[in-house]
């Protein structure tokens, strides 16, 4: 993403065409999970749901005990467990990795915690050739950009779009029928799994009674990912944690339902140490990194750390109004829409993005759809009170302070109030919206209050004010 917040929202919505690709993709997801969730085919979904919460928040509040019992289980399989507190530290064992085993290339199914990480950006430039393995990741990584949403990364983009980027950095003659272009994508990426040295995972779940990595998708590129390579490296979030492998009866039910719709992904792969002697395939060394990157830090408020429920279904964005207007890069950091709102200033700080949780509607929406019941509009508005309190502490807020006292003062004080109305008529004597930023000294318009004001429409001044008109009329006798 390059520009500011700002400048992509403004792009964006005057993009008749891409506001057109976001609502189309979008309503199709939500009409997919509506059809999914429909109680004739799911009368239980509401308990799913209510059982994923307590599951979930029982493992984040035992999330030590999870934790080793999950390595443990996957050292007794044969695999190694890492840990890392950044993405600089996933980086340097890949790459230290690689060095030892003297890889080139690595093949990398979709996830959202190396995208967190810019994993791909610390690898490439070391030499370490990384492909993304799913079509959308593959197609933005040709485009250079990054995921516009969670679980449907190139959802912003059309069949024409797709067909000038393989033409362009593929030389491959322009085709615009999807299916033809997946066999564009599936012969480049054929020859990649059958070269690579490396695969590369994240995981949609972590199961602690069986050490095993979950993953679901319907490509069949994490599967390739996983096993075609001698070695695999899974990178995953500590929150990816549940207890035990009955748990995914009721998380495989909510996640294909509430991300595209489907009552299960076409694969769903348990990764659980190197190939045995007994089995034909699968990787002789198997590395699983658990990243922090600030999760911990939310483990420690009991109301905030339900974030870290979450799996990562996109359905709260494709829901949210917001996210269906502004689209997923105009949010500052890989996670976008309601659960972005809800993160990115936990996990990057106020200063960074401290005006996400203010870009909502709170319509509930996303509360309503979040197959683990994340209360999201509370988080978000608990957010907003906080970030407040942050700034009226920061000296950023001073400006602002004393243009309230100074406005509180004047509105004390009548005569200078209505010497001041007179002013701002003679300044801007009829101005219509819009125009009236033009009427101001420059100094104004450049100053602290400089952005406030750009973003900000005046109605047209009357050309009497209130307390003219009412004067005339006492002396004509009126009231
Ligand atoms: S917050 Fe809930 S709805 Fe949003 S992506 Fe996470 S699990 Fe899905």
């Amino acid at each position: 993403m390059t520009g500011t917040p700002l400048t992509h929202i403004q792009a964006t919505l005057e993009d008749p065409r891409l506001q057109a690709a976001i609502y189309k993709a979008s309503g199709r997801l939500m009409d997919h999970r509506r059809h999914a969730i429909d109680p004739e085919e799911l009368p239980d979904f509401q308990e799913l749901r209510t059982q994923a919460n307590l599951l979930k928040r029982h493992t984040i509040e035992n999330l030590d005990h999870y934790l080793e019992m999950f390595q443990a289980q996957v050292e007794a399989h044969g695999g190694q467990v890492l840990w890392a507190s950044d993405g600089q530290q996933v980086a340097d064992f890949v790459l230290e990795l690689a060095r030892r085993k003297q890889a080139r290339l690595i093949v990398k199914s979709k996830s959202m915690t190396t995208e967190e990480i810019d994993l791909r950006d610390r690898l490439e430039p070391q030499g370490l050739e990384t492909v993304e393995t799913d079509l959308g990741e593959y197609i933005l990584q040709l485009a250079g950009e990054r995921p516009y949403h969670i679980v449907a990364p190139a959802l912003h983009k059309t069949r024409e779009d797709v067909g000038e980027i393989f033409s362009r950095r593929l030389g491959v003659p322009l085709e615009n029928e999807p299916e033809k272009q997946t066999k564009i994508a599936r012969a480049v990426l054929r020859e990649k799994f059958l070269a690579a040295d490396i695969g590369m995972s994240g995981a949609n779940f972590l199961v602690a009674d069986s050490g095993a990595v979950v993953l679901v998708e319907n490509e069949g590129n994490a599967r390739m990912s996983t096993t075609a390579p001698r070695i695999l490296v899974a990178v995953a979030g500590i929150e990816k944690l549940i207890p035990r492998a009955q748990d995914l009866a009721v998380f495989l039910k909510l996640l294909g339902r509430s991300a595209t719709g489907q009552a299960l992904t076409v694969y769903t792969s348990f990764l659980s140490g190197p190939r045995r002697e007994t089995e034909i395939d699968g990787p002789e060394e198997f590395y699983v990194i658990l990243l922090d990157n600030g999760r911990s830090k939310l483990l420690a408020d009991p109301e905030k750390r339900q974030s870290l429920f979450c799996i990562r279904c996109g359905a709260c964005l494709s829901h949210c109004p917001v996210y269906r207007k502004i689209g997923g890069h105009s949010y500052p950091w890989v996670y976008s829409g309601p659960i972005g709102a809800v993160i990115t200033p936990q996990f990057q700080g106020i200063q960074a993005a401290g005006w996400l949780p203010f870009a909502s509607s709170l319509c509930g929406a996303c509360g309503e759809v979040c197959p683990v019941k994340i209360e999201l509009p509370q988080l978000l508005l608990e957010l907003r009170a906080e970030i407040q309190k942050a700034r009226a502490r920061h000296s950023e807020n001073r400006w602002e302070k004393l243009a309230f006292r100074a406005w509180a003062w004047v509105m004390r004080h009548p005569r200078i109030y209505e010497m001041l109305g007179m002013m701002a008529g003679a300044v801007l004597p009829g101005a219509s919206p819009g125009d009236w930023r033009e009427r101001l000294p420059r100094w104004a318009a450049r100053g602290p209050l400089g952005a406030w004001i750009s973003q900000r429409d005046l109605p047209p001044l009357p050309e009497r004010s209130f307390r003219r008109v009412w004067r005339e009329r006492l002396r004509a006798g009126k009231s």
